[in-house]
C-alpha cells in the first residue's frame, strides 16, 4: 500500500512537471518580420478627405430596392473616376450589372494566377429615428479630431478608398507586379450580392480564370475585444459561417378553448422547442477555433497558458469556459436562435397548427443537411414537421499555409509589429462566401477596430481614424507589390 501511494505521488509530480513544462514552452509563435517589405508613407489628410467625400454619397442598399434608382451609385462611380484617375486610365475596367466595378491591373507573367481584392461600396440604411442620435450626420462627411464620421466608414468604404489609393500608388510609381491584380468594388453586399459578388464570381468562371486567392472584409485588428489581452488581434479569417432558417410546425386539434385536450399544437411545439434548447449542436475547440484561441492564449497569463498548453487534459474545461460567452459559443458551434412564433389568431380559439422559426448560423463543421437532421432527431416527434427556408452553406476553410496567406501574415506583421496574428472565423456573411467557390478566400481589413466601435457597424456613430486609413494603404500597397 505504501508503495502504491509512493508511486501515485511520483505520477502526480511528473504530471505537474509536464503541465508546467508545456506551459513554459507555450509562448508566442509569430514569425520574424520580413526584411523584404517596405512601407510607404501615405498622406493621412488626403486619405481622410477622400473617405469623407466618399461617405457623402447615399449608396444605400434597401431591402425593397433603391428609391433613387441608383443615381447615387452612378454619382459615386463618377467621383471614384475623378478621384483615382490613374486607376480608371491604366487598369482594364469591366462593369458588371452597371454598378459593380472590376479592375484589372495587368501583371508581367500571364502564366501566373491573378489575385483578387474586393470591397463593397453599398451601405446599410441609417435606422429610422436614429439619425439625430449621431454626433455628426451619417452622410455629412465630417472629419473631426483625425476621425472620419459617417455610414460606411468601417463597413466598407474605408476598404474601397484605401484599395484605390494603393492601386494609384502602384501605378504612379510604376511598380510592376508578376501577377494580375483584380480589384472588385461591389454594390449589393448588404442585400445578398446577387448583382455584385455573384456576378464577379461568375465572370471568373466564364473566363476560366482561377485566382490564387481573394481578400475581402470580414475581420479587423481587434483591440480591447478579448479580455486579458492588451495587444491588437489581427484575425485573418479563413471561413465564414452559413445560414439556415427552419420552420417547425406542430399539428393539434383546433376548436374552442373551453375544453382543451391534454396536448395542443402550442404545447407540442413548446416541447419541441425545449428539446432543441437542451440539445445544442455539438462543437468545441477544433480546427480554426482551436488555432485562434491557442494563438491568443500564448499571450495570456501563466494559468491560462497552462490550460491551453495542455489541451489534451483540459479541453472539456476550456470548451465549457469558451462556450459560456455568447461570442465564444458562436465560434465553437452552430448556434440555434428561435426568432418567430405563431399560434391562434384569437385568444379563445385553439390553433390547428403552431409554428416557430429558428435561425441557425452554421459552423464550417456542419452543413444544412446535417443540422436539419440533428433538429429532426432532437425533436423526435411525428406531430412536428421541420421545413427548411433560406440557407447558405458555411464557406470552405481557406488554406493557412499557401503563399498568399503567408504574405498577408508578413505584411500585417510589418504594419502592426505588436499585433497577435491568427487565422479566424467570420460570424457574419460577406461577399467572400461566393469568391470561396473559386479560390481560397480570406477576410481581413487591415484596420484597428476597438471594442467601442463594435456597435457602430450597421449602428450609430460609425467612424474611423485617418491613422487607420494610412495603415490600410500601407498594407494593401505592400501586399500588392509582392504579387
Ligand atoms: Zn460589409
Amino acid at each position: 500500500m505504501k508503495r502504491f501511494f509512493l508511486s501515485l505521488g511520483v505520477v502526480i509530480v511528473l504530471l505537474i512537471g509536464v503541465l508546467i513544462f508545456n506551459a513554459m514552452r507555450f509562448t508566442p509563435q509569430e514569425p520574424a518580420p520580413s526584411a523584404d517589405i517596405t512601407l510607404i508613407q501615405p498622406d493621412d489628410e488626403l486619405l481622410a478627405k477622400q473617405l469623407a467625400e466618399a461617405l457623402t454619397f447615399k449608396t444605400v442598399s434597401y431591402e425593397n430596392g433603391n428609391p433613387d434608382n441608383y443615381a447615387s451609385f452612378t454619382a459615386f462611380q463618377e467621383w471614384l473616376a475623378a478621384t483615382y484617375p490613374l486607376v480608371f486610365e491604366k487598369a482594364e475596367l469591366v462593369r458588371l450589372n452597371t454598378h459593380t466595378l472590376l479592375f484589372r491591373l495587368k501583371g508581367q507573367d500571364a502564366a501566373l494566377k491573378p489575385v483578387l481584392f474586393s470591397a463593397h461600396y453599398d451601405v446599410v440604411p441609417v435606422n429610422p429615428g436614429t439619425e439625430r442620435t449621431w454626433t455628426y450626420p451619417p452622410f455629412g462627411g465630417v472629419i473631426k479630431n483625425g476621425e472620419v464620421w459617417g455610414r460606411g466608414a468601417l463597413d466598407d468604404k474605408n476598404s474601397v478608398i484605401t484599395l484605390m489609393a494603393a492601386a494609384t500608388h502602384l501605378l504612379e510609381e510604376n511598380i510592376a507586379t508578376q501577377r494580375d491584380i483584380y480589384i472588385a468594388l461591389t454594390h449589393d453586399e448588404e442585400i445578398g450580392s446577387t448583382d455584385g459578388a455573384i456576378a464577379v464570381t461568375q465572370w471568373f468562371k466564364d473566363k476560366m480564370i482561377t485566382p490564387a486567392w481573394s481578400l475581402d472584409e470580414g475581420s479587423y485588428v481587434l483591440d480591447g475585444i478579448v479580455p486579458g489581452i492588451d495587444k491588437g488581434i489581427a484575425s485573418i479569417n479563413l471561413s465564414e459561417k452559413g445560414y439556415l432558417t427552419l420552420t417547425l410546425t406542430a399539428e393539434g386539434e383546433g376548436g374552442h378553448s373551453s375544453m382543451p385536450p391534454q396536448d395542443t399544437a402550442v404545447t407540442i411545439l413548446a416541447a419541441a422547442l425545449m428539446k432543441l434548447h437542451d440539445a445544442p449542436l455539438p462543437g468545441g475547440l477544433e480546427g480554426i477555433s482551436e488555432k485562434m484561441y491557442s494563438d491568443i492564449a500564448r499571450h495570456m497569463d501563466f494559468t491560462k497558458r497552462l490550460l491551453f498548453a495542455n489541451m489534451w487534459l483540459f479541453k472539456p474545461l476550456l470548451n465549457s469556459a469558451v462556450g459560456s460567452s455568447t461570442s465564444g459559443n458562436a465560434m465553437l458551434r452552430t448556434t440555434t436562435a428561435p426568432t418567430m412564433l405563431s399560434g391562434s389568431v384569437k385568444s379563445n380559439v385553439l390553433p390547428a397548427t403552431a409554428t416557430a422559426t429558428i435561425n441557425f448560423r452554421l459552423h464550417p463543421r456542419d452543413s444544412v443537411e446535417s443540422v436539419t437532421e440533428w433538429v429532426r432527431e432532437a425533436i423526435n416527434d411525428d406531430r412536428v414537421t421541420v421545413e427548411a427556408g433560406e440557407f447558405t452553406e458555411p464557406s470552405p476553410v481557406a488554406s493557412s499555409s499557401n503563399e498568399g496567406f503567408l504574405q498577408m501574415v508578413q505584411t500585417t506583421r510589418a504594419v502592426y509589429p505588436d499585433a497577435i496574428i491568427t487565422p479566424g472565423l467570420t460570424i457574419a456573411a460577406t461577399d467572400s462566401r461566393f469568391y470561396s467557390e473559386i479560390t481560397d478566400s480570406y477576410r481581413f481589413a487591415p484596420m484597428v477596430l476597438r471594442s467601442e466601435d463594435l456597435g457602430s457597424i450597421h449602428g450609430t456613430n460609425e467612424k474611423i481614424s485617418a491613422a487607420n486609413l494610412v495603415k490600410a494603404v500601407q498594407f494593401y500597397t505592400a501586399l500588392m507589390a509582392q504579387q
